[in-house]
């Protein structure tokens, strides 16, 4: 069995290899060629944990495996650990035998910044110009970076609830020498594309907050309860999504459909749109929603895609198992 120590994981893989890997499972996903199982999600009554195991089968990309973790909310202020804190196994699917243990917690920030860079790249108007972030924790600067990937911004907008982080966001614009700015939500009208990536429990940015045309990632919402926009909002988007079983259990969209403001069979699955079986956004008027659930599928790609780097780069250690 290879090992790939968390220590590593900077060293081997780039947002466009991040990127790569998640936009190939997300079309696996839409072919049936991949498919993720049920996700347990677990409140621990310790520490405030949310723990749980994510994992998948990509038949084409010989992939098997899970990611086990989840969010750790004193972390950082306890013992100075970032909160999100997992481990990638994945297994050979002709054996069952153990093929690698690989460092989750870089990996997880790269696959969920590479999933909304996916929505974006697919989905987002070719003109758009201003990024709009809200949230500004340990995941937006991951965001921000794989976002300004995708289209010729000119300018990035921020909200947090604790205005004092946005100064965060304001260095990753800079370091891509573009202008910021701190706006009200009401100022996210202003945005061509914006990501939502918080902790929150109730709706943060109202139907009524955004301009015709955007393109909204909502990639904070991965757990029953969490809600970061208006369903409202949903109801005026064409909504997309990694998996439509997760976005209605835990996703964005679990609250439109239990409103009854949007049906789960008009959500469609992000992979089909890299496959061109939906033709994705359809004027530039229209408001897209990508809800970016998080799913076991994109953890094990973007491992499977250390493994071999780590391997191409004598940097995996070998263990008997
Ligand atoms: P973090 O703890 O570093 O930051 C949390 C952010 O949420 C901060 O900006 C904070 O101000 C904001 N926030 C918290 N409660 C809020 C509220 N009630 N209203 C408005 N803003 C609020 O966390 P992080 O590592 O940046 O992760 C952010 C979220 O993304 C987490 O909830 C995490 O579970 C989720 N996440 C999703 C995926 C996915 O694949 N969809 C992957 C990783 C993380």
């Amino acid at each position: 069995m290879l090992i790939v120590p968390e220590s590593e994981i900077a060293n081997l893989i780039t947002r466009q290899a991040a990127f790569d890997a998640v936009e190939a499972v997300f079309a696996a996903m839409a072919s049936g060629e991949a498919y993720n199982f049920p996700v347990v999600r677990e409140a621990l009554g310790h520490e405030d944990a949310l723990y749980g195991f994510k994992g998948g089968f990509d038949r084409g990309g010989a992939t098997l495996g899970l990611k086990a973790g989840g969010y750790w909310p004193h972390n950082l202020e306890k013992r100075g650990l970032i909160n999100h804190q997992s481990t990638v196994f994945l297994f050979d699917p002709d054996t069952g035998k153990p093929r690698a243990m690989v460092g989750g917690n870089l990996l997880t920030a790269l696959r969920t910044a590479a999933a909304s860079s996916v929505s974006i790249r697919h989905l987002a108007r070719a003109d758009a110009k201003v990024l709009g972030m809200i949230g500004a924790g340990h995941q937006a600067g991951f965001q921000l970076r794989a976002a300004l990937d995708q289209r010729d911004f000119a300018k990035v907008i921020g909200w947090n609830r604790d205005p004092a982080k946005l100064s965060s966001l304001a260095a990753v614009a800079a370091e891509a020498g573009l202008p910021y700015e701190a706006v009200t939500l009401d100022g996210m009208a202003e945005a061509d594309v914006i990501i939502s990536i918080t902790s929150s429990f109730d709706a943060i940015l109202m139907a009524g907050q955004v301009s015709l045309g955007t393109h909204i990632a909502c990639m904070g919402t991965d757990t029953a309860g969490k809600q970061e926009v208006d369903p409202a909002l949903l109801a005026r988007a064409t909504v997309f999504t990694d998996e439509v079983a997760q976005a209605v259990s835990i996703g964005e969209a679990q609250h439109a459909v239990v409103q009854g403001v949007i049906a789960e069979a008009g959500i469609h699955q992000l992979g089909a749109v890299i496959n061109g079986t939906h033709p994705g956004r359809q004027d530039d008027k229209e408001i897209t929603l990508f809800d970016g659930t998080g799913v076991g599928l994109q953890d094990l790609a973007v491992a499977a895609a250390v493994v071999e780097l780590a391997v191409e780069k004598g940097l995996a250690i070998e263990v008997d198992f």
